[in-house]
C-alpha cells in the first residue's frame, strides 16, 4: 500500500473533468496536492515540463492531463490528438523519472482496446486487432503512455500504474457541441429545445450504439483507491457495468432536463464503435465497488450545468 498522507501530489490537467475530480477527491487525503495551468507549464515543451518537475519535486502524479475530445472532434484534428498526447505523456514520464518520483498514476481511455474487442472488454484485449478509426489517433498515444508507464516499471523499477476509465460526464464537462461527447451535448441539447420550446432533438448515428457511462467523481474515488492500493504491471479498467444505448441515453437525459422532443437521428454522423463496455472485474476483486446509478448522475450533472451554465456553454 501507499500513504498519500503528507505526500505532494501533481495532479496534472486539474482543470479538465477528471483532474478536477481527483483535486476534489483528495482534499480529504491529507495530502498536499499541486497543479499548474498551461500559463505556467505547457506540458507539450518538454522544457517547461523538466523545469517544473525538477522546482516542485512531487512525490506522486495523477497523470489526467491530456487532449480529448469527441467523435468529431478526433476527426477532425488527428495531429492534435496524436501528437500533444504523445508529448505530455512522454515529458512528464522522463522528467518524473529524472526527479525519482515513486509514484504515478497514468490515465488512458477505453478507445483504446481493438474496435472489435471481446465484450466486456478485458484487459488484455489490449493490441489484439484493429482500433476504431474514429479515435484512432488518441488510442495510439494512450497506449503508448501506457506501455512507457510500464517500460519505466520494467527498466528502472518505478512502481507506476496506469487506469483506463469507460465515458465519463459530470461537473466539469466539455459542453461544446463540436468538441464533446455524446452525454454532454445531449444534456446540453436537450436543455436548449426546453429553453426555445423546440420540438425536436438531433441525436447522432443510429441511436443504437452501446455505451458505458460513469460519473467523474465515482472515477476519482477509485483512481484514489488505486493509487493507495495497487501496485501492478497491467493497467486497471475502471467502469460502472452501466450501459445504455445512445437512443437510451437520450430519453435519460430528456427525463431529467424535463423535457418531451421528437428524437431526429442523423445518419449522416458516424456511429463509431458498436459497443464500448468495459470488464472491471479486477477493480471489484481488489475490493473497490461503490458507483452511482446513471440518472442520478446525471441530476448531478445537469445541476452543475446550470450552475456554470454561462461559462461552459457560452
Ligand atoms: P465515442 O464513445 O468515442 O464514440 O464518442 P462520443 O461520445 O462522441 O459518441 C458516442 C456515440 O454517441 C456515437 O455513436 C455518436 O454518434 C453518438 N451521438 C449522438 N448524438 C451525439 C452528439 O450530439 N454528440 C456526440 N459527440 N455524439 C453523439
Amino acid at each position: 500500500t501507499y500513504a498519500l498522507t503528507n505526500k505532494r501530489i501533481w495532479v496534472a490537467g486539474h482543470r479538465g473533468m477528471v483532474g478536477g475530480a481527483v483535486v476534489r477527491r483528495l482534499a480529504s487525503e491529507g495530502c498536499e496536492v499541486i497543479t499548474a495551468g498551461r500559463d505556467v507549464v505547457d506540458l507539450v515543451e518538454q522544457a517547461q515540463v523538466h523545469a517544473w518537475m525538477a522546482e516542485e519535486k512531487p512525490d506522486a502524479i495523477v497523470l489526467a492531463a491530456a487532449k480529448v475530445g469527441g467523435i468529431k472532434a478526433n476527426n477532425d484534428f488527428p495531429v492534435d490528438f496524436l501528437y500533444q498526447n504523445l508529448m505530455i505523456e512522454a515529458n512528464i514520464l522522463q522528467a518524473a523519472h529524472e526527479n525519482d518520483v515513486g509514484r504515478v498514476l497514468f490515465l488512458g481511455s477505453s478507445c483504446i482496446y481493438p474496435k472489435l474487442a471481446p465484450q466486456p472488454i478485458p484487459e488484455d484485449s489490449l493490441l489484439t486487432g484493429p482500433l476504431e478509426p474514429t479515435n484512432e489517433w488518441y488510442a495510439i498515444a494512450k497506449i503508448a503512455g501506457i506501455r512507457l508507464t510500464q517500460a519505466y516499471r520494467q527498466q528502472h523499477g518505478r512502481d507506476w500504474i496506469s487506469a483506463m476509465p469507460t465515458n465519463l460526464y459530470g461537473p466539469g464537462d466539455n459542453y461544446d457541441l463540436n468538441s464533446s461527447h455524446v452525454l454532454p451535448a445531449l444534456l446540453r441539447k436537450f436543455h436548449e429545445a426546453k429553453v426555445t420550446g423546440a420540438e425536436q432533438v438531433v441525436v447522432w448515428g443510429s441511436g443504437t450504439p452501446l455505451r458505458e457511462f460513469m460519473h467523474c467523481d465515482d472515477l476519482a474515488d477509485a483512481l484514489v483507491f488505486l493509487l493507495k492500493s495497487y501496485s501492478g504491471h497491467e493497467h486497471v479498467n475502471v467502469g460502472s457495468g452501466t450501459e445504455v444505448t445512445i437512443r437510451e441515453l437520450a430519453e435519460t437525459i430528456a427525463k431529467v432536463v424535463g423535457y418531451e422532443a421528437e428524437l431526429v437521428f442523423d445518419a449522416t454522423k458516424p456511429d463509431g464503435t458498436p459497443r464500448k463496455l468495459m470488464d472491471s472485474a479486477r477493480l471489484h476483486a481488489m475490493g473497490w465497488n461503490k458507483v452511482r446509478n446513471l440518472e442520478e448522475g446525471i441530476r448531478d450533472a445537469y445541476r452543475a450545468f446550470l450552475a456554470h451554465e454561462d461559462i461552459e456553454a457560452a
